[in-house]
């Protein structure tokens, strides 16, 4: 085992220790971070750096003094927070033990916008308050988070981009019966799809990465198509010759609140940050990256199987919308699709074969309904 992967393992031992437990759940928004931010005021420097289209206050924190230059946004997309919680809960353990990143720092500066899209994250939406997807606007630049995201790009000039998101239910590390618990993507930065130096870098970084988790989550580490679009942030700035890298949080079985995930995240950004500062991911190759299985859509949240409706025997999936109701998430359970066979997984199945299914307040149900729960006999399933 490396010296790293070694660090690694001592830290997430450790990780109970400095979880930010004033972070929980999946709404997150200013009032939740700015006492988080004065509390950590004399650990790091943190700044006000703007303002969103709602006056929300924008924050920058940086951290290190070393050569080479990390630039990290999370919560461009309001509704995905996970990877903020993950921020905060590194402040604490950056804080905790100095000595021990001490030579991180000496190595690496890392400047972090830990919650890019306020105004989205207070609604919890994945737009700007205009609605604009940020993610869309990094040639344009018509918003002033967009603006200032490009500002703090050009001003700190950064040698790696951590384009921190989160992503839906939906999505399997491949064609298997594996949600994609975390995925990546190093973006193209021109049509071609052309794997330049700078891609080779992310890549590299990347499946460093997916090497030092496949023991906590083997075979559930996914990695994007590389489409170009050079309107997405991350192909904007690998175009400009920073190897850029997108983190997706995704679903870890059963923690729809993230908190499983959002622990594998900060090992994910901790293993980032090690390898670049080593130079350790340069261990790894292009086609190591190129072995991460590709994200498929092949989950729902909820299967129904064999169904009997109105004599038809037929199978019912169901996704979660997730609605913001007094600062916290709720899982609204809404049929997707009512098909004779679904070919998606479940991330739970309840099989109804030869059983009495009753659906709430109504009799035949359609795609788009709400179901709460359903009678199975006579045996209540709260969905
Ligand atoms: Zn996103």
């Amino acid at each position: 085992m490396d010296n790293n992967s070694k660090t690694l393992l001592d830290i997430m031992a450790i990780y109970t220790s400095f979880k930010e437990d004033k972070l929980m759940g999946r709404f997150i928004c200013n009032d939740q971070i700015e006492p988080l931010l004065r509390k950590h005021q004399n650990n790091f420097e943190i700044e006000k750096i703007g303002f969103s289209v709602n006056k929300e206050q924008i924050h920058g924190i940086k951290i290190g003094s070393g050569p080479t230059k990390v630039l990290g946004w999370s919560q461009m997309h309001g509704n995905e927070s996970t990877t903020t919680k993950a921020i905060f809960d590194l402040l604490n353990v950056f804080n905790l033990n100095p000595s021990f990143f001490s030579d991180l720092w000496q190595r690496i500066t890392l400047y972090i916008v830990p919650i890019l899209n306020p105004d989205g994250a207070r609604l919890y939406k994945r737009f700007n308050y205009n609605v604009i997807d940020l993610n869309r606007d990094a040639q344009n630049l018509t918003q002033p988070e967009s603006k200032l995201l490009k500002s703090i790009f050009d001003d700190f000039k950064p040698d790696f981009c951590l384009n921190l998101h989160g992503q839906r239910t939906i999505f399997s590390a491949g064609a298997v019966k594996k949600s994609a618990i975390l995925s990546f993507l190093t973006p193209s930065e021109d049509a071609e799809r052309e794997i330049t130096k700078n891609r080779e870098k992310s890549m590299a970084v990347i499946a460093n990465i997916a090497s030092d988790l496949k023991e906590d989550i083997p075979e559930h580490i996914g990695r994007y198509d590389d489409s170009f679009n050079l309107n997405c942030t991350g192909d904007t700035f690998q175009n400009r010759g920073v190897p850029t890298l997108l983190f997706e949080a995704g679903h870890f079985p059963n923690d729809y609140n993230r908190e499983e995930t959002r622990k594998l995240v900060v090992k994910s950004i901790l293993s980032a940050l090690f390898s670049i500062a080593s130079g350790d991911y340069l261990n790894f190759t292009i086609t190591d990256y190129l072995n991460i299985p590709e994200n498929e859509k092949l989950f729902n949240d909820i299967i129904l199987r064999n169904v009997d409706l109105d004599n038809q025997i037929v199978d019912i999936a169901i996704q979660y919308s997730e609605i913001l109701n007094e600062n916290k998430i709720q899982f609204t359970p809404i049929i997707n699709k009512i098909a004779p066979k679904i070919i998606n997984f479940g991330h739970r199945e309840i099989d109804c074969t030869n059983k009495k299914v009753r659906f709430e307040a109504m009799n035949i149900p359609v795609e788009n309904d709400v179901v709460n729960k359903i009678l199975l006999n006579d045996q209540v399933f709260m969905l």
